[in-house]
């Protein structure tokens, strides 16, 4: 058995040697990487072989990636001019003998050093936690049965299955494949697909030229292929690049970016005013250790450090709720680009509607059939339609599985076929495309037997089904001596009947193509909501190894239509409606026939019209001259029978209008058009692993509705950023004031720089941190999408700023000179200042909680976290005034129950100020 086998400790040198070496998998002959990694090339490795392997070769998962260490993570905090402010005021105070100041200033460095840190390791973790959300699957032969297992599970040695769209899972060594080609672009840089063969290559060939590998965490973007797996995990090449780079992204958004620069930026003005404050001071004959602890106060007051922490906690708890409403964020500045959003573009199986396929009719030139039972159970049969049309001289009630057509019609449905349909328990499951599968139920209904027609005309050759192509096509070579073969294709009924000639008669015969009846049979399905598949067959005298397209045209028979329900999802009618009323339009792109389309996007609430341009297909679009492609655009609801480069075209279309376009995709094709869009969504049960790597969210659902719910949460972020940064800013700016006015004046200062750092530090964690949990406001789908270059605060809330600043600073000056004059010590007055900002920061916390409504309507117990975090501070303030350890270390002292009457009666006034604000702006929001 395989000695050579890669153990996942090797040291990354050894195995580069080995490369080059004798485990240089792409230079040996299949049936030696066949015996070197103990395996079958055609059954793949059984079941009791994986479970041995498994514990020998661990999970094929790459390392994870580390962020910088615990120790780098933690001195970051330290880099910070605040932390430099600090630390200077620590040296200085140690200088003037204070050393209980010094002890104190030093606990804040470093408690606000661990609480940084602990808060930039849980958002990195719940962003972190959500890879784990999107799982891939690998189709693997094993003991001789295709089986999907999870990604994690491969082993070397195990045999893959690849067709397009498919991520490798591990490095594989191609054992087969057919006209496959391969996106390397994210181990080699080269973003043109490379095709790839089976030949043995020279060992010294570089990585980006080994054709006969493919490698983990590349795309297939076209054909199909096996290979066994040579390397996992870690031992990979992508394992070799990671190693490499070994560092997470940082948590930032363009947002973030410029919040994080507004702040340094800020920090550096401060810090110069601070210092042209002390050297005023001194100049003007002030003692130099007074004039420097207030110009420390200055900074430490006015800095808002905060800030940037808080906006990453803000985002990384947004991101975990979409995940908890099965939107999963792949890249973070989405969030921010999600609240934005003009307009979604949707596709409809599967996210309007339930993608759960049941062939309801057949037609055929001499019938039309009804289809009974329900879902993807056997249960059920075919007789003639009520009423149906019907032919005189063919089936009659009681013979109409006499009618050839519709016998061939349902075996090439089932043959021309890639589904499966198992029982598990008590439900039966599809493997693979509904659609097809709706087909190999009906032909079982039917009584046809597709596993006897298959077993004596196994499939030789076929085409897939591509969104361009729009249908199938399967040829069938006969095991009888006399040879020949048969070709059945399947597919939207355009493109069928393009490859039609004849169509078949009731006796088998073929006879003219009558293109119009056919085609009006199937605008009368689709006028019902229905999906129409038409299907086909040629009979060829010998059967050739390939299939092609060009071959096919003009010499098919038409046989039938196939016409099959999905039921729109309960809950996307109601979704859309919420969306258009937030503002955000909403379009239906399909590859469906238009009148299916229509009649779907009605029963969701989308009104479209072909006849009105609100419905277009996409030759209507190809026909509209680029003048008017964008108005066009805008105006249509619904776009039918659309390839993924016109999808492409209507993002830009929609983008050149100004919106801010969501666009889902699911094909390897669509991702082009994901990325264009602003917001690439893809889905996560029946997306293509291209697809997603190329989008910004995977709906673990596919439903239309979680993309609406993601539009919510993304727009709540920003109203929680927003309500985070007017409550803590007016606390920054007055205690910056309330410091300069007594630079000014040369008077006392009202609160001293550790009095300050509490302030600061003990809001910020128990009450503003806490408006990041905040539900969302009942307005927020009822508000037009933000503006993308919208600045976070609008001029209302400016100024709403400036008054809270302005109340502070007027009521902590008028407080301390009342409480001085009131024959109250020094500290007993500044005692009462902290005790003011705090209240005030506690009544404007709830005022805060909506930017709009009053704070009275807000309910009190909508955030709990909230009500925690103010109990939390009432004692911290009471300890503070009362006990004497901390009147020790804050220069605080108790005060009585008058004072705190006046602390209560200033803040309820300023918060009344806020209220009739809040009242005169509630318009101009
Ligand atoms: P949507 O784009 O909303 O998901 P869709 O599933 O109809 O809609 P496509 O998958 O591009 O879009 O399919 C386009 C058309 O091709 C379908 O309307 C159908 O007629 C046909 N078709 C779909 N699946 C198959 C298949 N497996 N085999 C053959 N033809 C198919």
């Amino acid at each position: 058995m395989a000695k050579t086998r890669p153990t996942r400790n090797r040291q990354a040198k050894t195995r580069r040697a080995d490369n080059a070496g004798d485990t240089a998998h792409h230079g040996l002959p299949i049936h030696e990487v066949v015996l070197l990694l103990g395996t079958d090339a055609a059954r793949g490795l059984g079941p009791d072989e994986v479970a041995r392997r498994r514990p020998q070769f661990g999970a094929n998962e790459l390392p994870r990636a580390h962020g910088p260490g615990i120790a780098r993570k933690l001195g970051r905090q330290f880099n910070n001019p605040l932390v430099y402010v600090l630390l200077a005021a620590g040296m200085v105070t140690v200088f003037l003998g204070e050393f209980l100041d010094s002890a104190v200033i030093l606990a804040v460095v470093l408690v606000n050093t661990l609480i940084g840190f602990i808060q930039e390791v849980r958002a990195e973790a719940a962003l972190d936690a959500l890879h784990s959300l999107v799982r891939t699957r690998a189709a693997v032969m094993r003991g001789g049965e295709r089986k999907q297992v999870p990604s994690e599970d491969l082993v070397p040695g195990d045999l893959v299955l690849l067709g397009a769209g498919d991520k490798v899972p591990a490095d594989l060594r191609l054992v087969r494949l057919s006209a496959l080609r391969v996106d390397e672009s994210a181990l080699t840089g080269e973003s043109d697909p490379v095709s790839k063969d089976e030949v043995v290559l020279p060992r010294l060939t570089a990585v980006a030229d080994r054709r006969n590998m493919l490698y983990s965490g590349t795309l297939v973007t076209a054909g199909s292929g096996a290979g066994i797996v040579v390397a996992i995990g870690g031992e990979t090449e992508l394992g070799e690049i990671h190693r490499l780079m070994g560092t997470v992204q940082p948590a930032a958004t363009p947002l973030t970016l410029k919040l994080a620069r507004f702040s340094s930026t800020l920090t550096v003005a401060i810090l110069a005013l601070a210092a042209v404050a002390f050297l005023a001071g001194v100049a003007r004959g002030e003692q130099p250790g007074q004039m420097f602890t207030a110009a420390v106060a200055l900074a430490v007051g006015a800095i808002p450090e905060g800030l940037p922490a808080a906006v990453t906690v803000t985002l990384a708890i947004g991101v975990r709720r979409m995940a908890r409403r099965r939107a999963v964020v792949r890249r973070l500045p989405v969030v921010e680009t999600l609240g934005s959003t003009t307009v979604i573009c949707s596709d409809k199986t599967g996210t309007f509607t339930e993608n759960q396929m049941t062939v309801r009719s057949v037609w055929t030139p001499s019938g039309t059939y009804d289809v009974t039972g329900s879902g993807y159970g056997p249960e059920g049969h075919i007789r003639p339609a009520a009423g149906g049309e019907r032919q005189a001289d063919t089936a009659t009630p009681t013979r109409e599985i006499e009618d050839e057509a519709l016998r061939v019609c349902l075996l090439g449905g089932a043959a021309c076929n890639d589904s499966a349909v198992r029982r598990e328990g008590s439900s039966w499951q599809v493997r693979g495309d509904p659609t097809e599968a709706a087909m190999l139920v009906a032909a079982g209904k039917g009584g046809i037997i597709v596993s006897d027609f298959l077993a004596a005309n196994p499939r030789g050759a076929e085409l897939p089904f591509t969104s361009e192509r729009q249908f199938m096509a399967t040829l069938h070579a006969s095991t009888h001596p006399s040879g020949g073969g048969t070709v059945f294709a399947k597919g939207a009924v355009e493109r069928v009947l393009d490859l039609c000639r004849g169509e078949m008669g009731a006796d088998g015969d073929t006879r003219p193509l009558r293109r119009h009846v056919v085609l009006n049979a199937a605008h009368a399905f689709a006028d019902s909501g229905l999906r129409v598949l038409a299907t086909a067959t040629m009979s060829l005298p010998v059967a050739g190894g390939s299939l092609a397209a060009a071959e096919l045209r003009g010499r098919m028979t038409f046989t039938g239509l196939q016409a099959m329900q999905d039921p729109p999802r309960q809950a996307a009618a109601a979704s859309v409606q919420a969306c258009q009323q937030a503002g955000v339009a909403v379009k239906m792109i399909t590859g469906d026939h238009v009148r299916t389309a229509v009649t779907v996007a009605a029963a969701v609430g989308l009104a479209a019209d072909s006849a009105a341009g609100t419905a277009l297909t996409g030759e209507e679009l190809d026909a509209i001259p680029a003048g008017e492609f964008p108005d066009a655009v805008e105006r249509a609801t619904v776009f039918a029978r659309v390839s993924p480069e016109q999808k492409l075209r209507l993002i830009r279309a929609l983008q050149a209008r100004g919106h801010v376009a969501a666009m889902t995709g699911d094909g390897v094709n669509d991702a082009p058009a994901l990325r264009q869009a602003n917001v690439g969504i893809s889905m996560g049960r029946t997306g293509t692993e291209v697809a997603k790597e190329a989008s910004d969210i995977v709906l673990t659902d596919d439903d239309f509705a979680t993309i609406e719910a993601a539009v919510e949460e993304g727009r709540n972020v920003f109203d929680n950023l927003t309500k985070f940064i007017v409550w803590t800013l007016p606390t920054n700016m007055a205690e910056g004031l309330v410091i300069l006015v007594a630079i000014v004046l040369g008077a006392a200062l009202p609160i001293l720089p550790t009095q300050i750092l509490w302030i600061n530090m003990t809001t910020a964690v128990a009450l503003g941190l806490m408006l990041a949990f905040e539900p969302k406001e009942p307005g927020l789908m009822s508000r037009p999408p933000r503006a993308p270059g919208r600045p976070l605060l609008t001029w209302a809330l400016t100024v709403r700023i400036l008054l809270v600043s302005a109340l502070l600073v007027a009521g902590t000056w008028w407080l301390f000179d009342h409480e001085l004059n009131n024959g109250a010590t020094v500290a007993e007055a500044r005692t009462s200042s902290v005790n003011l900002f705090v209240a005030v920061e506690v009544f404007y916390l709830f005022s805060c909680r909506s930017l709009v409504r009053p704070a009275w309507r807000t309910g009190p117990f909508g955030n709990r976290w909230l009500l925690a975090g103010v109990l939390v501070q009432g004692a911290g303030q009471l300890a503070l005034t009362y006990t004497p350890l901390m009147n020790d270390l804050f220069h605080t002292a108790p005060i009585g129950p008058d004072a705190w009457l006046r602390i209560f009666g200033l803040a309820l006034a300023a918060s009344l100020v806020v209220g009739v604000d809040k009242r005169l702006r509630r318009q101009g929001f």
